[in-house]
């Protein structure tokens, strides 16, 4: 399972409900049994929603009410019967398949996340490992921004000696050793490539 997660994260474009169904073709596994339940508001009896003068009978009162009833408070719930671990991980996997929704890995803590607000977060909701007051998604982003700078710096200090040293060669053709500076070029393109 963790594999097919993981080859779907790697390739975005395998991540179908033809191929998770493949997929449990091939490892003999299975979706959990499921079935969809409406949850409604008890607090509204929806049959006083119609005139009760009305010659219809109780049970046409309550769906019409129900009919004209605001639904915003009603949802529908997908209930999946799960006997253990593996039967969760199957029918969350299953789930966010079918309402479109992928799966990611945190770029601060390295650990599953399913990206609800926007599909193009890259950071979690949990809390970081490096800063118990943030949120991967605070942590995250500040430290990548502070990793740029220091690549950065690394950069313009990089360019400063490349320039310096040229400067030398370019005063003391004679004497200052061309060789060393063409391994140094080599070496520092290798580490600022890293
Ligand atoms: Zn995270």
């Amino acid at each position: 399972m963790k594999e097919f997660v993981d080859l779907c994260i790697k390739d975005p474009s395998l991540y179908t409900m033809e191929n998770f169904m493949f997929f449990l073709h091939l490892t003999g596994l299975s979706v959990p049994e499921h079935h969809l339940q409406y949850r409604f508001d008890p607090e509204k009896p929806v049959e006083n929603l119609i005139n009760p003068h009305l010659r219809i009978s109780s049970f046409e009162a309550a769906i019409r009410g129900f009919a004209k009833s605001d639904k915003s408070k009603h949802a529908i719930t997908s209930v999946y019967t799960c006997e253990g671990i593996e039967d969760v991980c199957m029918a969350s996997l299953y789930h966010f398949l079918k309402l479109g929704l992928a799966i990611k890995v945190c770029g601060n803590c390295g650990k599953y996340f399913v990206p609800l607000r926007r599909s193009d977060a890259m950071y979690c909701d949990r809390i970081s490992p490096f800063n118990a007051s943030k949120t991967c998604k605070e942590d995250g982003s500040q430290r990548a921004f502070e990793e740029k700078l220091k690549i950065d710096d690394a950069e313009k200090l990089r360019r400063q000696i490349y320039q310096a040293k040229q400067m030398r060669i370019r005063r003391n053709p004679h004497t200052f050793p061309v060789r060393s500076f063409s391994a140094w070029v080599t070496i520092s393109q290798v580490i600022s490539a890293a």
